[in-house]
Parts: structure tokens; C-alpha cells; sequence
């Protein structure tokens, strides 16, 4: 049987590989979006890590960048040309812009209606989730929670999410897909349930809420580049997905919260430590949402 000869043969896949990482003369390239928290960072095991005043907070500063560069660094490989990074953790303003790739624009600190997701509209290609943790109360995920740690749990439309699961839901509205997820094993796992078309990167191993297996900073550095470049590079925008109605159930671990937030008109509590609402579309009820966990405070 003819076969083609192999220089011929890796002469054309390169070739091939190149065509498919290079945005076109005179195209313009993908459009990429970074949402960096905190918790799920390699390198970071320690509440002393993730606050200012801690102790470790200045090293983690550095690896809450270097994680991200790799990322950057990826999905310029993949074919991007603009690249947005949010500060996602806490405060928002951990990234310092000198830290961070120059091919990257920096959205730092808080307030911002839609927090972790503050930026991303229907003219992105792809979003990147850098550093994620679990939701609330999962078993052996590093720092659990969601949103804040009043939050038990947060149900939308009768599915329960963490961060990164409703963070998914605001890009499923744009039309635009999650293509990669860094965080603990539990909670890349967590996060592709609803991303489910996200690659993932495991950067450490949870082995409960608060010890961990840390990977060498090296290796997933190389890792998460090389996965974001291929992500990129497959990114399709997809038709915004709507649903016709967003119910919220949000549970909270003590009745302060509800018993405050029911103040507003609209506003159920079908439980003494729950509340719910409706909204007519995604933006509206993440707003929302944000509202009743970060800025209402008994
Ligand atoms: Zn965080």
C-alpha cells in the first residue's frame, strides 16, 4: 500500500497544527476570557494563602500569576488575540498587573455585579476557569463553599452548583463554552458536571477540606499551558442557551440571612434558613444571588 514518506507526512501535521494555531492574515483571533480564584491554585494549601495579612498571601500572589500566565500563555498558542482576566477571590485586586502577561487586560477589584464573571458578554470565543474549589459541604474538597461561607447550598433551576457551575450557567447564556478548568480533583470533577464539554487540569489532590496533595509547580504549569492551547484552539461559540424562567433556591447556614433578604418584594423563603426567587434570565438572577450571600449582613 503507498504511503506517504514520514518527513512528507510530519511536514503536513505541523503544517496542519500551525493552520489551526494561528489566527488567518487579516482574521482576527479568539476572544478569551479568565476567571482566577484562589482556593484552587497550585502551590496554595493554607488559609494563610488566600487573605491579605496572611502570612503566605504575597507567595500566593505570585502563583495565583504564574498559573494564570500559563493559561495566557496557552491560549495565545490556541490562536487568541484578546484576552481578558477577571480577579475572581475575595477582595478581587490579588493579581498584580506586574505579574501578569502583557498580552492580558486585568478587571481588579470589587464591586462588580457579576463578581467572578464580571466582563463576559456574547463577544467572547471561550472562557478559562484558573484556580476553582468545590461547592459547599462536598466531602474532601479543599476550602468548600460557595460564594461566601454562609451559603449551604445554591440551587438553580432544580440543579445544585458551586462557583464554577453557576458561573457555567452565565456563559451558557452568551453562548460561549467553558473549554478548560484548573483547580483540586474534586473540583475539576465538580465543575465538568455542568462544563461538561471543559477540559480540566488537576493541579492537587484534596484529601479533605483542608489537607492536600500538592503537584510540582513545574509540571502543571506545562500542563495547564498545554491545555489551554488545545482547548483554544477547539473553542466553537455555540447559540446563546436560554431557559425560559431561572428559579433560585438559596439555603444558608443559620436564618439571619433569609430573614433579612425577604425584606425585598419577590423575595420566598420556604424555609426558615432558605430563600427563593424567580428571574426572568441569567444575568438578573446571578446579580441577585450575589446580592443575598455577599452584601446582606445580619
Ligand atoms: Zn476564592
Amino acid at each position: 500500500m503507498p504511503h506517504t514518506p514520514r518527513t512528507l507526512t510530519a511536514v503536513l501535521l505541523l503544517g496542519g497544527w500551525f493552520a489551526a494555531a494561528q489566527p488567518t492574515a487579516g482574521q482576527a483571533g479568539k476572544k478569551v476570557y479568565i476567571s482566577v480564584d484562589m482556593e484552587g491554585l497550585s502551590g496554595v494549601s493554607g488559609d494563610d494563602q488566600t487573605s491579605p495579612g496572611g502570612a503566605e498571601y504575597g507567595r500566593s500572589r505570585l502563583l495565583m500569576a504564574d498559573d494564570t500566565n500559563a493559561a495566557i500563555r496557552g491560549a495565545l498558542a490556541g490562536g487568541a488575540s484578546e484576552i481578558v482576566v477577571n480577579d475572581s477571590h475575595g477582595g478581587q485586586r490579588n493579581l498584580r498587573l506586574e505579574d501578569l502577561h502583557p498580552a492580558a487586560r486585568l478587571i481588579s477589584h470589587s464591586f462588580k455585579r457579576v463578581g467572578m464573571m464580571e466582563g463576559l458578554d456574547e463577544t467572547f470565543d471561550a472562557v478559562i476557569f484558573v484556580g476553582y474549589h468545590t461547592k459547599a459541604d462536598t466531602f474532601a474538597g479543599l476550602f468548600a463553599h460557595t460564594g461566601s461561607g454562609v451559603v449551604r447550598d445554591l440551587e438553580i433551576n432544580g440543579t445544585s452548583v458551586g462557583e464554577g457551575g453557576l458561573n457555567t450557567m452565565l456563559a451558557t447564556w452568551y453562548g460561549v463554552p467553558v473549554v478548560l478548568v484548573t483547580g483540586d480533583d474534586q473540583a475539576v470533577v465538580q465543575v465538568q458536571e455542568v462544563a461538561t464539554e471543559a477540559r480540566g487540569v488537576v493541579v492537587k489532590r484534596a484529601i479533605n477540606e483542608r489537607a492536600v496533595e500538592l503537584r510540582s509547580l513545574e509540571v502543571v504549569h506545562r500542563e495547564i499551558e498545554e491545555a489551554a492551547r488545545a482547548a483554544v484552539a477547539a473553542a466553537r461559540r455555540f447559540p446563546p442557551r436560554r431557559e425560559g424562567l431561572y428559579r433560585v433556591r438559596l439555603q444558608f447556614r443559620n436564618s439571619l440571612y433569609p430573614e433579612i433578604a425577604s425584606a425585598f418584594p419577590s423575595i420566598d423563603r420556604p424555609a426558615p434558613d432558605t430563600v427563593a426567587f424567580e428571574a426572568p434570565d441569567m444575568p438578573q438572577a446571578y446579580r441577585l444571588i450575589r446580592v443575598m450571600y455577599r452584601f446582606i449582613s445580619p
